[in-house]
């Protein structure tokens, strides 16, 4: 991958993250018929009670399996213990999977959940798909990555055998020289309903039609893999699944910007169609995109930014706001693979350019301390940043927007442009509160 002149950069890794068990609140709610059970100590049941907000009130789909000094000492069986915990989840919830997710305990105990997991699994008659999303080895979104890179050794086998000859029967009757439906095409990635079927749209209007996802709405929807069929990431934190679904299921991974902003999706697109002879209007409706948020992009362009990093969506974001106007100072994110983020990198470069804008330099496992000293001297428009570090600069005059907040909220696909940039000129407009004076169509929720 050429790169050239882009500069990486790896510091210390003591940074503010969220813990990757996290994963849970958004993946309960996406796999509707699935049970989250973490395996942790009370830290763990600490961070997911705070972290969670009211969602915990509303008997959600996880729980905790709270290890017990009898559990490290090794005086408990492992697998009775969680098996009676299994049993009562069956008998309470009855989900047709439990996802068991290892955390920094069980890692240290070396507790071996994937050797008891096929055990268990027998005995109560309900799949266990095992995940260890800890805060050892990952940050914050990689626990989705951890999940769903298990589930790929859950999905059922594509035969491309059998299916190819079903389509040189319906190439003889059709005589069609359309190629694109012998492609089975499985995006994977964890977005609510509606965002993935917008996506879905997107492309059955360039004639493609996906065949699955991963995760999908029910565990036993999983989609069929195998070697010809097509996959492709649509957030960028997901290089795991990736990988696992390269090397042990031989899909094709086809490597294309993350559809975040009308750019990445345009071009994210174009990748998908390249089967195809031709693209039906997508240059004209990303120029329509761009015209009707020129109210937004009117705010921040020639606004600088720094990304503290802690939650891997950082190149994708600061790609869209460079070509939105915006002049990034630095990325930091927790974990880069250069490999799976390649279309994303060099689509970044060539935004830089074509804006005419500096590269920023991008860190790697960043150190807080030396970022706030960075902000401090450089004085960027806007941070991006955790909560430990959002009041404390805004009180010394640097506007800050907390980075969870686009975990959490709908960025993906075209009809989420305004989303992004509703949260990203949020503080900018906050702090000259009469620019909303001037620009009268912006959301209401920033007159605060
Ligand atoms: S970092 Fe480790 S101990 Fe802390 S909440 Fe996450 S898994 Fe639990």
């Amino acid at each position: 991958m050429k790169t050239a002149g882009m500069s990486f950069e790896c510091e210390t890794g003591n940074y503010h993250t969220f813990c990757p068990i996290s994963c849970v609140a958004w993946l309960y709610q996406k796999i509707e018929d699935s049970f989250f059970l973490v395996v942790g100590t009370k830290t763990c049941g600490y961070f997911l009670q705070n972290a969670l907000g009211v969602t915990i009130f509303a008997e959600p789909r996880y729980a905790m399996a709270e290890l017990e000094e009898g559990d490290i000492s090794a005086q408990l069986n492992d697998q009775k213990e969680l098996e009676k915990i299994c049993l009562q989840i069956k008998n309470n919830r009855s989900p047709s999977v439990i996802v068991w997710i290892g955390t920094c305990t069980t890692e240290i105990v070396k507790m071996d959940l994937e050797g008891i997991a096929p055990k268990v699994e027998k005995q109560i008659g309900i799949p266990i798909v095992v995940a260890r999303a800890n805060g050892l080895d990952y940050a914050f979104t990689q626990g989705e990555d951890t999940v769903l890179a298990a589930m790929v050794h859950r999905c059922p086998e594509y035969d491309s055998l059998i299916e190819e000859e079903k389509s040189q029967q319906s190439e003889i009757h059709t005589n069609s020289k359309n190629k694109s439906t012998s492609h089975q095409l499985v995006l994977f990635g964890s977005l609510p309903s509606n965002v993935a079927s917008e996506l879905n749209l997107e492309l059955k209007r360039q004639s493609i039609s996906v065949s699955g996802w991963l995760p999908s709405q029910k565990y036993n929807e999983l989609p069929k893999l195998g070697y010809k069929v097509y996959v492709c990431g649509v957030n960028p934190f997901l290089s795991r699944t990736a990988t696992t679904l390269m090397r042990r299921r031989k899909c094709q991974l086809i490597g294309a910007p993350f559809p975040i902003g009308p750019d990445g999706h345009m071009l994210g697109l174009r990748k998908f169609v390249r089967f195809l002879i031709k693209t039906n209007g997508l240059k004209e409706r990303e120029n329509q995109l761009w015209k009707n948020v020129e109210d937004y992009t009117r705010i921040i362009n020639g606004k600088s930014i720094f990304f503290m990093g802690d939650n891997l969506l950082e190149i994708s974001l600061a790609r869209f706001l460079i070509r939105c106007g915006m002049i990034v100072y630095e990325i930091g994110i927790p974990y880069m693979d250069r490999r799976y983020q390649a279309a994303e990198l060099l689509l970044l470069q060539s935004t830089c350019k074509e804006m005419n804008s500096p590269l920023p330099r991008i860190v790697e496992k960043p150190d807080n301390y030396g970022q706030v000293q960075r902000i401090q001297e450089l004085k960027p428009h806007l941070a991006i940043t955790g909560m430990a570090h959002a009041n404390p600069l805004e009180a010394r005059d640097i506007d800050t927007k907390w980075s969870v907040e686009f975990t959490f909220a709908q960025i993906h696909g075209f009809s989420n442009v305004r989303a992004i940039l509703e949260l990203v000129t949020r503080p900018l407009r906050r702090s000259k509160g009469n620019l909303n004076l001037v620009f009268p169509s912006l959301s209401k929720q920033t007159k605060i």
